[in-house]
């Protein structure tokens, strides 16, 4: 009997990357074929993301194409937007099971179960009845791991669904998650990116704490690097700092989100510090790693956001100098507290300060990498490969290049970094 074969979507964040590859695995574990998203399927399953209206766009647009290119192939959608909006998905002609965040480690079951194409099949929960922890990391698909720590969130950030459409803040225990970090070793990865939704709230289920997580994984032979996805501001604590200075695996190298300069923004936004706050976690940050790569989150065009709050938000970052901003317009999301204040901003005005934001990021982040020109340094490169060059990571996040050369694929080398181009790439020179 010919082998059913398989494709998979992805679409948001790294925490879906990581259950995607889960999913995917069971799925070959169970003899199906895995092919390439746009190849063929019979069966092809969506991981949504509904963090923007843009978002669910997006997912209804996959939908119809790949209905489009395999019109007898089982479609089986999860993630946010299915966890948000079940019935609007499987209104979409084609679709055949909707699973709710709470069920998604249950998709390949399910799709067993199904006797053929027909009417959707939807299993939807509430945001309170989502409590099932769904064990995550990714393989295969890249030279770094993306490692499921925690889920959900209890903060309510007045622009945010992701709490509705997560759940609750919750993890797994410590024991449990360095076995998966050997087990990830045990495959020769040498990476792993601890993810979560509000990563460093861990411990919420298990009375555990996030700092005694890294201390663990840090004693697993086989892994050589560790990177925090993102840590919130007020969770990035002085002994978590210092853990990450004193440690050789956890590399120099945050995100942490500031969404807006504004102390005035910030308390609309109900986020949990002050711009002073997070002013000082990046001086103690930079205190103990003046190398540190920080990567900040910012939102513009929040409801009330002035012309002066902006104009604060870009003083304040040219102040603190991140290496790069992640920048975000506002997305009014339903059932979010944000999207009954006043004072909306224009499309047009959010537009313009997304692009300052932009050329500001671009410098910044040139200065930063045009620092690293003349220094030696230690690079785990990776298996993309673009005219004839193959590409890496310093430890503090700057990509470097070289000619491609198969024996150096995911292991980490020592190089002296070169010129830097027009990509703020930077070129190296093997030292060994
Ligand atoms: S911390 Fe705020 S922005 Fe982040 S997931 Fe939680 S509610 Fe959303």
């Amino acid at each position: 009997m010919q082998q059913r074969r398989v494709n998979f979507h992805t679409l948001g964040c790294k925490l879906n990357f990581s259950e995607t590859s889960t999913l995917a695995r069971q799925f070959e574990e169970g003899g199906f074929v895995r092919v390439a998203p746009n190849a063929p399927a019979d069966i092809c399953v969506i991981n949504s993301c509904s963090v923007t209206e843009h978002a669910d766009k997006k997912c209804r647009n996959l939908i119809r194409k790949l209905h489009r290119q395999n019109p007898d192939a089982i479609i089986a959608v999860t993630g946010c937007y299915a966890q948000l909006k079940p019935y609007e998905i499987g209104d979409i002609e084609g679709v055949d099971l909707v699973l709710s965040n709470n069920d998604k480690g249950s998709l390949y079951r399910r799709v067993l179960e199904l006797s053929g194409k027909g009417r959707a099949h939807i299993y939807s929960c509430d945001t309170d009845d989502i409590t099932s922890f769904f064990a995550a990391f990714s393989t295969g698909d890249r030279t770094r791991t993306f490692l499921k720590v925690q889920d959900g969130c209890d903060y309510c950030c007045a622009y945010c669904t992701i709490h509705y459409a997560r759940g609750s803040s919750r993890n797994m225990p410590i024991a449990d998650i360095v076995k998966e970090a050997e087990r990830i070793a045990a495959e020769g990865q040498k990476e792993i990116v601890i993810t979560g939704v509000n990563t460093g709230d861990f411990g919420r289920t298990t009375g555990e704490k996030f700092i005694d997580l890294l201390k663990a994984l840090n004693e697993v032979d086989g892994i050589e690097r560790y990177r925090i996805s993102s840590i919130e501001p007020n969770l990035l604590t002085e002994e978590i700092i210092e853990f990450c200075a004193s440690s050789p695996k956890f590399q120099h190298h945050f995100h942490i989100p500031l969404q807006s300069g504004s102390d005035r923004i910030l308390g609309l936004m109900r986020r949990r510090y002050t711009s002073k706050k997070f002013a000082e976690r990046i001086a103690s940050v930079r205190r103990l790693m003046p190398d540190a790569f920080i990567g900040i989150d910012v939102i513009v065009g929040f409801p009330g956001e002035s012309d002066e709050d902006f104009r604060t938000t870009y003083r304040f970052l040219e102040e603190v100098r991140p290496a790069f901003l992640h920048i975000f317009p506002y997305s009014e999301r339903p059932g979010t507290p944000a999207i009954h204040f006043p004072d909306k901003v224009q499309s047009s005005v959010a537009t313009r300060r997304v692009q300052e934001l932009e050329e500001l990021c671009d410098r910044l982040h040139a200065d930063f990498c045009q620092q690293g020109v003349g220094e030696e340094d230690t690079v785990l490169f990776e298996s993309t490969r673009r005219n004839g060059m193959m590409f890496g990571y310093t430890g503090n996040y700057r990509r470097v290049k070289a000619p491609y050369d198969a024996s150096k694929i995911n292991t980490i080398c020592r190089v002296k970094l070169l010129n830097m181009d027009e990509n703020h790439d930077l070129e190296a020179e093997f030292c060994d």
